[in-house]
């Protein structure tokens, strides 16, 4: 089996990882990044990407990360394609094994493994991505300036999404299947002052149709009850926020994670309770999950990594 030796493990890509890529390697540590299942993260699944700063006109997120993936490899950093499938975080130097059967020794780990958005599990969902199905209203909201949309969950993240796209938006429907909101109180109440959120209780989606684009969704009012009401809701986009899973499964042994599955770090650090593995990005980020946060955390992480590895020399 072929093992590897290395001072920094960067298990994951997207914005964080290559970010902590980037600033590693100009710190001369070398670091060695696996790209894991998405290579460039969530933000390969959006369209174009607009408020990132430094591109006036835009980008999209693929050329993003292809961007942030080639300036660390400039400066030295190995990216491999392959997926961290084990950790031992219980010895030292840390030991990783790819999905290839390698081996890794890694003085210092950072996981920006993300998190990934949960989706119904409509086949409709797959075939609409990209083309009116959406899971990032910040990243996708733009498009549908005065059109007409819907988001599905009833939580803060599906409330804030709704209130965001209401101020683009000429209607957003907010498809909810309880009689209640889950959210907070304060972000109810917002959502339901907002004159243009129409919320849709106890409602569930069937599934999606349109031509080449998203053009509706077949809605269930009140399933499985003597009530139970079949329709159609034209809109031109469909964004789940339903929430997301952080991809923590394989850390959760060491590692210590929030009721939620995030990775919780120490104060204003990327450090997390095993010392010498840190934490950037979503997650670790069950809040702000953007590009630019990620990145920004991508770099503290480096940043700590390099202090941990002086300090330990
Ligand atoms: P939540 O788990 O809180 O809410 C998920 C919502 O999606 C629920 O309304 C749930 O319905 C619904 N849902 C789940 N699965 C389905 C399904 N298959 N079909 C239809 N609806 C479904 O996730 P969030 O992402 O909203 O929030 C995660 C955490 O992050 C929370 O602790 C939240 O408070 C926090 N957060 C805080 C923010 C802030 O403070 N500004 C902003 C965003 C998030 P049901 O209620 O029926 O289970």
């Amino acid at each position: 089996m072929d093992s590897i030796k290395t001072k920094c493990l960067i298990i994951g890509s997207g914005p964080a990882g290559y970010t902590a890529a980037l600033y590693t390697s100009r710190a001369n540590i070398s670091p060695l990044l696996y790209e894991g299942h998405q290579p460039g993260g969530q933000l390969t699944i959006t369209t174009e990407v607009e408020n990132f700063p430094g591109y006036p006109e835009g980008t999209t997120g693929t050329e993003l990360m292809e961007d942030i993936r080639k300036q660390a490899i400039r400066f030295g950093a190995q990216v491999r394609e392959g997926i961290i499938t084990e950790v031992d975080f219980s010895q030292r130097p840390f030991k990783a094994v790819t999905d290839g059967g390698i081996t890794i020794a890694a003085e210092s780990v950072i996981i920006s493994t993300g998190a990934s958005a949960k989706f119904l599990g409509l086949a409709d969902e797959q075939k609409y991505m990209g083309l009116g199905v959406s899971a990032c209203a910040t990243c996708d909201g733009f498009f549908y300036r005065k059109k007409r949309v819907a988001v599905v969950g009833g939580g803060d993240t599906a409330c804030e999404e709704a209130l965001y796209l209401s101020n683009l938006a000429s209607e957003v429907f907010l498809i909810v299947r309880k009689d209640y909101l889950r959210a907070s109180k304060v972000m109810q109440q917002r959502v339901l002052d907002k004159p243009n959120i129409k919320v849709l209780f106890n409602t569930n989606t069937a599934g999606l149709y349109g031509e080449d684009y998203l053009e509706g969704a077949h809605l269930i009012e009140n399933i499985g009850t003597p009530k139970e009401q079949h329709f159609d809701l034209p809109i031109d986009g469909f964004f789940l926020a339903i929430g997301h899973k952080p991809n923590t499964d394989i850390f959760s042994k060491y590692i210590e994670l929030d009721e939620n599955g995030y990775i919780k770090t120490i104060g204003q650090s990327t450090a997390t309770n095993v010392e010498g593995v840190f934490a950037a990005g979503d997650v670790a980020d069950p809040h702000y999950r953007q590009a630019i946060t990620a990145a920004g955390s991508g770099c503290k992480a480096a940043l700590d990594v390099e202090r941990y590895l002086a300090g330990n020399a």
